[in-house]
């Protein structure tokens, strides 16, 4: 159990608390990503949107189409321009966490990678740990 944990932008202006374990922590290497982060990919925490709420500020936010075709919200941070977190159209009851965004992430175990396929030429992928080209199904 590491729940409660808290989280915020590099300014300090946004800041968040999660009141549950992450139910799913993936490596996400799709190309929005890569914009997003500005490097290879994105680790994300997958928990209850019912167990997440904002403790301070108000994060900017823009949509963006997934590769599902379905909508994803995401969340920054308009100062210092940090991505915090996301919410997926396709996991409606998911708040997708950026894991860099944690005051402490040291506890955060990556499960899987997914949208390998289009991981840069430069990039790496880590090993042991499951790898899907895509999103992963089931
Ligand atoms: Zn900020
Ligand atoms: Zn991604």
């Amino acid at each position: 159990m590491n729940a409660p944990f808290t989280g915020g932008c590099r300014c300090g202006a946004i800041r968040y608390e999660c009141s549950a374990d992450p139910v799913r922590t993936v490596h996400c290497f799709c190309t929005d990503c890569q914009k997003l982060t500005g490097t290879q990919m994105s680790t994300n925490l997958l928990v209850p949107k019912a167990a997440f709420r904002i403790t301070q500020g108000k994060p900017t936010a823009y949509d963006v189409k997934g590769d599902s075709g379905k909508t994803v919200r995401r969340y920054f941070c308009a100062t210092c321009g940090s991505p915090l977190w996301g919410e997926p159209d396709v996991l409606a009851e998911m708040t997708v966490i950026k894991a860099g965004s944690l005051d402490d992430s040291s506890w955060v175990e990556p499960q899987a990678s997914m949208f390998v396929d289009s991981a840069p030429g430069w990039g790496v992928v880590p090993g042991g740990i499951p790898r899907f080209g895509r999103m992963p199904t089931g």
